[in-house]
């Protein structure tokens, strides 16, 4: 059967999936990444595509996707620019030429991602969507009109430095006060918590670990479980998430927004329902209800699913041109 390579490439692991045009995943590979160096990363990644290549068959094989962190130059297969990886102007795409015999593409993980989510999981059957995925940071994709908006220089959907919190908000990444990020990431829930602490104390969050590990794991299952510290970190925590979404709604007004990422997975009664109650209070000019928040269907696969994709589209210039709704019929067909 034929397939294509999707890759994920995150902090701590790389992930390749080979996928077929239904979308459906015929075998996967994983490996951690010791160092973020280019060259171990890039022997990773061909370590991997080797491993599903030898599963799947090398001769049915059509290419390869990449999904990377950072803005990409996708005519020259440079990552620009990468702050969680330390990267600048790398040349990935030449280093894995080197190493890999099939055409290769990349592009920005969290578009890859909003890509797969469009084709093969909550945006099937709209043509106006947005994936946001929420974890350590937020990144996002649109589709516009049945089309994956690029931006000029590859940069749309960096939803996580718009600001939302200028004056009183958590310090970014980036440097900036207030970002989406900064406020409605895991690592923004994190910060909710430890804001609130010293309102809770005996808060059953202080009990089970030092406040320098906590993760939003962690505080989401003290949601579930009732306790009110959590539950006072979970208000602060939605109302800034549903801040950046309303501004989303009235971006581009899509016909769903997909909840993606580790948080994004939360049980839709605890995120998705109560954000969408919250974003629909705070939309004006548009009409209200008519953006869906939901939880995104494909989980962690969504990234390399994505990235099959584009690998089967023949890469980013398919994306600028054709993924109108024909062509998108043509690529699930
Ligand atoms: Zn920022």
């Amino acid at each position: 059967m034929r397939f294509t390579i999707g890759i994920d490439l995150g902090g701590s692991h790389t992930a390749a999936a080979a996928v077929t045009g239904d979308g459906s995943i015929l075998t996967t590979a994983k490996r951690d990444l010791t160092s973020l160096k280019p060259d171990h990363v890039a022997d990773e990644i061909d370590a991997v595509v080797q491993a599903v290549l030898a599963a799947a068959g090398e001769k049915d094989c059509d290419g390869v996707g990449i999904g990377s962190p950072g803005n990409i130059d996708e005519r020259m297969g440079v990552v620009r620019f990468s702050p969680n990886f330390g990267w600048r102007d790398v040349p990935l795409k030449a280093m894995l030429e080197r190493r890999i015999k099939h055409p290769l593409h990349i592009l920005n993980d969290a578009r890859c991602a909003a890509l797969g989510e469009f084709v093969h999981g909550s945006g099937a059957g709209v043509a106006d969507f947005a994936l946001i995925t929420i974890g350590t940071g937020i990144g996002g994709g649109f589709v516009c009109n049945g089309r994956l908006v690029l931006g000029v220089a590859m940069g749309a959907g960096e939803v996580g430095h718009h600001v939302i919190r200028p004056d009183t908000g958590f310090v970014c990444t980036c440097g900036k006060r207030g970002c989406f990020e900064a406020q409605a990431s895991g690592t923004g829930l994190v910060r909710h918590a430890l804001a609130l602490a010293p309102s809770f104390p005996k808060s059953t969050l202080l009990t089970r670990k030092p406040q320098a590990k906590w993760g939003s794991k962690l505080i989401r299952k003290a949601v579930a479980k009732g306790d009110e510290h959590a539950l006072a970190a979970w208000k602060t925590y939605l109302a800034d998430l549903a801040l950046g979404l309303a501004n989303i709604v009235s971006f581009t007004n899509p016909a769903v927004i997909a909840l993606g990422g580790g948080v994004g997975q939360t049980d839709p009664s605890l995120l998705a329902e109560p954000v969408a109650k919250l974003v629909d209070e705070q939309t004006t000019m548009v009409p209200k209800g008519t953006t869906r928040i939901v939880s995104a269907k494909l989980g962690n696969n969504a990234g390399m699913v994505g990235a099959a994709v584009l690998a089967r589209l023949g890469g980013v210039a398919a994306l600028r041109s054709s993924l109108d709704g024909a062509a998108r019929k043509t690529v699930r067909a």
